[in-house]
């Protein structure tokens, strides 16, 4: 890991995006239904849309992306862009990680509408990471919403904190419900990292590490 530069490591979907947002309004003309009969209160996977009986969620996915540029369209989560300029404007180098390549055959459209999105609404970023394994890209603090990455991420000793929303109310702190939340816990982090002392969050708590 770069030990001369403090990395952010940021996931877009549910985190600087609004997926599920964006989604909602995809499945309601996908489902032809009215957008309001669909919960907002969704898990990971939209289960509640009962979308299994109408082929499936990576059908859903596809047919978001391909015909509805869903990446394009995807409104920033409130205050995301700024923040993140702003963070960046502090000597943070911001990473950018996501799973959008997880289906095939459109990896093209995939990756052309998230690189203009983030160009058109300023977001700041230096590398972007389209992979599976968060852990693997070496970030002093990660930024994610779905549960199993922040477990995962937790478990490899990557200090993590959880971007609020409803697919993700079990999972421990810290935790933020905003970005300006976001914001503080990425400034104690780079703090602790720049006084040696950055530690670990996990399920037990604080528990410190070596430099
Ligand atoms: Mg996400």
């Amino acid at each position: 890991m770069n030990k001369s530069v403090f990395i952010l490591g940021v996931d877009l979907d549910g985190v600087v995006g609004d997926f599920y947002g964006a989604m909602r309004e995809v499945a309601a003309l996908w489902l032809n239904r009215p957008v309001n009969e669909l919960t907002e209160n969704v898990s990971f996977g939209l289960d509640e849309w009962d979308i299994n009986n109408f082929g499936g969620y990576e059908r859903l996915h596809r047919y978001a992306v391909t015909q509805c540029n869903l990446f394009s369209n995807m409104r920033p989560i409130k205050d995301a862009p700024s923040i993140l300029r702003k963070l960046s404007g502090r000597g943070i180098r911001i990473r950018i990680i996501t799973n959008r390549l997880f289906l095939k055959y459109f990896h093209r459209a995939t990756i052309t509408q998230t690189v203009d999105w983030l160009d058109k609404h300023d977001i700041p970023y230096w590398d972007i990471c389209f992979m599976n394994d968060k852990g693997a890209v070496g970030a002093h603090v990660y930024i994610d919403d779905a549960p199993r990455n922040i477990i995962n991420l937790r478990k490899n000793g990557c200090r993590t904190i959880v971007f609020s929303n409803s697919t993700n109310r079990d999972m421990p702190a810290p935790k933020a419900d905003n970005w300006h939340e976001v914001e503080s816990l990425v400034m104690e982090s780079l703090d602790e990292w720049q006084t040696g002392t950055l530690g670990l969050f996990g399920a037990e708590g604080f528990r410190a590490v070596s430099a």
